[in-house]
């Protein structure tokens, strides 16, 4: 006990330099009978994390998203770690580790195994906001952070209840600040503090209280959700990058319908995407829109719950779908062609998105592959499908184009088509294509030969094929 207190100072601990003034507050300890959290559900790294930390003298936790997910026997998606080591002296016990972060300066320590590496994010324990007085703007903002502090201080600036507990892997054993685990119980999202002060201080908490209450199916807590109505606004300060994250965590949740529906009701969601304003609006003449999405993201949810992956362009590719229907629709009424009018009606609705959050450029182009290709699903004769096919984003176009079946916009037919066209050897997909050529669409749609030898007889427009 004394060696390690020595130790702590001659690393001029930050435990030591800050806690003076902030030692009251001691945790409930929680018991493995009592938070019954199953090691199975363990990263193997994060415990050699703590593991390798507790070993050369310091404090170390699993915490955090971790830790809820965990009690709820949940297997949490990532690790994070937190410890009264600095990052520089983190930094120092781990081969790969990267000190990132500005605001806050955090450590990723990689650990590389069978498939995808895995980043387990260490934090040291950050000092109380009072003690930090001149990172925070007027307005209550935090604006810069590098203050270090006690495991108590750490909690306090933790968002919720449930959010504010620490794992030690090597007694099993739950330090539980702020009655997480009773919060657990009831089923109730708190948050630490006065609430309406920790919305100010980040605006995005309340996006978070509504992405957890539809993730774990808790109810928020009265004092916990009151200021939103009057606070929400403030949402709209926070940098755009950042919101835009957030949006993405909440769309990629796998409880992302709730979650809308939660925005909804807390008056959150206008102005974050003008879509969701659009959709969530629920004018009558919305309600087709509304279904597609509707049936667009429990798709997603239903992915992302059973453990498969979802692209972002996609996503927002079905959330903007029925508003570039609309526009693809006005466009043909106007007198253009099929496709022209298509690609006028994507830029349309990019550029209806850019006076509220801007969906990054990645995600824009991988938007546009999956909606140009809808119209060439059409096309079932000649040389089209097999260049169809051979499109390298094929698949994300043809899931696209399976969810409309689905929905109802398209004939199921179509999808079937399809579906059969792919699994088939060359003699069965001539047949296919010899079933659907006299179908409205195809029967235009010369080969490549046949166009050319139109062409030597001057047909004036090629409109027809597109
Ligand atoms: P998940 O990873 O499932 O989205 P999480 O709770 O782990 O949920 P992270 O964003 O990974 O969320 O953050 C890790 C922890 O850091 C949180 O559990 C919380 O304790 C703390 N935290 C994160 N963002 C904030 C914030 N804006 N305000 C206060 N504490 C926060
Ligand atoms: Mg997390």
């Amino acid at each position: 006990m004394i060696t390690k207190f020595i130790k702590r100072i001659l690393r001029r601990d930050p435990m030591i330099r800050h806690t003076a003034a902030h030692t009251s507050g001691a945790p409930k300890r929680v018991p493995k009978k009592t938070h019954r959290i199953d090691p199975d559900l363990l990263s193997k790294n994060a415990v050699k994390v703590t593991q390798t930390l507790q070993q050369a003298g310091y404090d170390a936790f699993i915490v955090g998203g971790a830790v809820r997910d965990l009690a709820l026997g949940i297997g949490p998606k990532d690790f994070d770690v937190a410890t009264n080591a600095t990052p520089e002296q983190v930094q120092k016990l781990f081969r790969k580790a990267r000190l990132i972060g500005r605001r806050f300066q955090i450590v990723h320590v990689t650990f590389f195994g069978k498939g995808q590496p895995e980043i387990i994010e260490v934090s040291t324990f950050r000092a109380l906001l009072e003690n930090a007085g001149e990172h925070v703007a007027e307005n209550g903002r935090i604006l810069r952070d590098n203050v270090w502090g006690s495991q108590h201080e750490d909690a306090a600036r933790r968002d919720f209840s449930i959010n504010a507990m620490y794992y030690d892997p090597a007694t099993e054993t739950v330090l539980d600040y702020h009655g997480g685990m009773a919060d657990m119980q009831k089923k109730t999202l708190r948050m630490i503090g006065d609430p309406a002060k920790r919305y100010r201080e980040d605006p995005i908490r309340m996006l978070r209280a509504i992405r957890f209450a539809a993730k774990t199916g808790f109810t928020l807590d009265a004092a916990t959700r009151a200021p939103i109505a009057k606070l929400g606004k403030l949402i709209h300060d926070v940098p755009s990058a950042r919101l835009f994250d957030e949006i993405l965590k909440l769309l990629m949740s796998g409880y992302s319908w709730a979650a809308i529906q939660g925005l909804k009701d807390a008056g959150l969601h206008h102005g974050l995407l003008p879509l969701l304003d659009h959709i969530l609006d629920q004018s009558a003449d919305s309600q087709e829109a509304n279904d597609f999405v509707r049936i667009a993201l429990a798709n997603t949810d239903e992915r992302i719950q059973s453990g498969k992956s979802v692209s972002a362009g996609f996503l927002f590719a079905t959330l903007l779908w029925p508003d570039l229907l609309n526009n693809w629709k006005k466009n043909i009424a106007k007198g253009i062609s099929n496709i022209p009018a298509l690609h006028d009606a994507m830029d349309e609705t990019i550029a209806s998105q850019s006076s509220g959050m801007v969906i990054q450029r990645r995600f824009e182009s991988d938007m546009r592959e999956i909606w140009s290709m809808q119209s060439r699903f059409e096309k079932r004769v000649g040389r089209y499908p097999y260049r169809l096919i051979e499109s390298p984003r094929f698949r994300a176009g043809y899931d696209f184009m399976l969810l409309r079946c689905a929905t109802g916009e398209k004939n199921p037919a179509l999808g079937e088509w399809w579906s059969s066209f792919i699994a088939s050897d060359p003699a069965e997909q001539e047949a296919l294509m010899a079933s659907v050529k006299n179908e409205t669409g195809n029967s235009a749609a010369p080969t490549k030969k046949r166009r050319r030898r139109k062409a030597k007889v001057a047909v004036p427009s090629e409109s027809a094929a597109d």
